[in-house]
């Protein structure tokens, strides 16, 4: 066999194009058929893996050969893409961000420095003003960054936190989050210089939001110990439960405080697209910093995360730079460069993947869509209220509804019977291979949750989550 040249001709390029686009294209038409789990024994994929573990050779091979192992290693995989995907916080990917990425891969424009591909830095840009102004319901002066996702988006935003409050003194700077908050914010603490006993888990209320009093107290008492606290963190649709932190007061405690007041809603963020979202998200304008997730609530392929900021100016302070080796290429101020507003330089033009499809499906085909899904948990809510054995924790402010069995009574015994249900409950519904739950642990308790957020999830298939899970519960009851 020949080997392929790194510039194939004009026909090579349709041929090798035609043969990827047909692939993809079946599999996306074959998405709702599809297993939501894993089928291989345990021992088939331990050895899929390892012979996929070899590096490549020397001589060139078939292109429809390495698509069909390419197939392989996608099926061995839970169905992400799906829609029984129920578990964690899905995020679908939209066949038309694919074909964005495509051409933006292929005439692979600069995406670190605004002039170097000013008209692209735009397209971004406007992506950015968007998700600032109108998702978030930021002011003029307001922007950001597209990132890989919602933990470099906190972690940028931390840095810029810090810069801003402690500039280089980080010893004694405190932070303030709950036991709720996404792991990846206390990891970009640490990242950012924050020792792990300066964060403060503020307690929380019985309906899991943080608890604004708390928070204040904690806060004078850090104070009055020669501490500088500076960082509050709420979530805006917790992982666990899609709860919402009263924004609203924590904004107005931060600003008291003189705090920087992060908003971490990498799952939340888009629902304030739609009337119920925006009531639900009331105050999410007040943040100084926010994660959003695209490649969550919209949509997505992974690795699309955002980052808003009040004031664009806080983040370049922190970000800002340049080398005689970029003497070349000059700044701009309509368009500050992504290279100087986080931590990376070179990386693709990351807006073209939401440009495209925001301006081919418009923005009302997302808002319509988030709808359907905050229509979807409501009946989840609705049906699984009506379980006796089951109890469901509280009405969804998103599109996460998590529920467990009923402890028969009151003892500590009786709730770990209980759990150790849940915990073979999952499997049992998660064995049909339908849908893909999955499950945390709330105030000690073992907690299976149902979270719709693909656009590929309809009611057809809720009803039939609806029915596997009402029927794998009474199999089995708490003994
Ligand atoms: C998913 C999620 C994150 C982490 O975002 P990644 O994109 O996975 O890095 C952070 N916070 C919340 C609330 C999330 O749901």
């Amino acid at each position: 066999m020949r080997n392929l040249s790194l510039e194939p001709d004009r026909a090579e390029m349709i041929e090798m194009g035609r043969l990827v686009l047909d692939r993809v294209v079946e599999r996306t038409e074959r998405l709702a058929e599809r297993p939501a789990s894993i089928s291989l024994t345990d021992q088939a994929e331990a050895e899929l893996v390892h012979a996929l573990l070899a590096p490549p050779p020397a001589q060139g091979s078939d292109l429809s050969a390495l698509l069909g192992r390419l197939d392989t290693a996608a099926d061995c995989a839970l169905e992400t893409a799906g829609p029984g995907h129920l578990a964690f916080i899905p995020g679908s990917g939209l066949y038309t961000a694919a074909l964005a990425e495509l051409y933006n891969r292929a005439v692979n424009r600069y995406g670190g420095l605004t002039s170097i591909a000013p008209a692209m830095a735009a397209l971004e840009t406007s992506v950015i003003r968007w998700m600032a102004h109108d998702v978030c319901g930021l002011a003029k002066g307001s922007g950001g960054l597209l990132t890989s996702g919602g933990s470099m988006a906190t972690f940028t935003a931390t840095v810029a936190a810090r810069h801003h409050k402690l500039g280089e003194d980080l010893a004694r700077g405190t932070v303030y989050i709950t036991t709720f908050a996404h792991y990846s914010v206390a990891k970009a603490a640490r990242l950012a210089g924050i020792r792990a006993a300066q964060i403060r888990i503020v307690p929380h209320t019985a309906d899991l939001r943080m608890d604004p009093a708390a928070a204040a107290a904690m806060i004078r008492a850090d104070r009055e110990a020669g501490l500088r606290p500076f960082l509050l963190v709420a979530t805006a649709g917790t992982t666990d439960t899609g709860t919402v932190d009263p924004l609203v007061r924590l904004a107005e405690l931060a600003r008291r405080e003189d705090l920087w007041f992060h908003i971490d809603a990498a799952y939340g963020g888009f629902f304030r697209l739609t009337a119920r979202g925006r009531q639900r998200l009331a105050g999410l304008q007040e943040g100084d910093s926010i994660t959003l997730d695209p490649h969550k609530a919209l949509f997505m392929p992974f690795g699309t995360g955002a980052l808003v900021v009040r004031d664009l100016a806080a983040l370049h302070a922190a970000y800002g730079g340049t080398g005689s080796y970029l003497q070349d290429s000059d700044s701009d101020d309509t368009i500050l460069d992504a290279g100087q507003l986080g931590p990376e330089l070179s990386r693709e033009v990351r807006g073209l993947r939401a440009w495209l499809p925001l301006h081919l499906h418009g923005v009302d085909a997302f808002r319509d869509a988030l709808d359907e899904k905050l229509d979807l948990a409501e009946r989840v809510y609705e049906v699984l209220s009506e379980v006796a054995e089951l109890e469901v924790l509280q009405q969804p402010d998103l599109t996460t509804v998590a529920f467990r069995y009923r402890p028969t009574d009151c003892s500590r015994r009786a709730a770990e019977l209980a759990d150790a249900a849940g915990y073979r409950l999952l499997d049992r519904i998660n064995g049909h291979q339908r849908v893909l739950l999955s499950s945390t642990v709330i105030d000690d308790r073992y907690t299976l949750r149902v979270c719709v957020v693909s656009h590929r999830t309809h009611r057809d298939r809720i009803d039939e989550a609806l029915d596997i899970i009402i029927s794998e519960t009474r199999a089995d009851l708490p003994a």
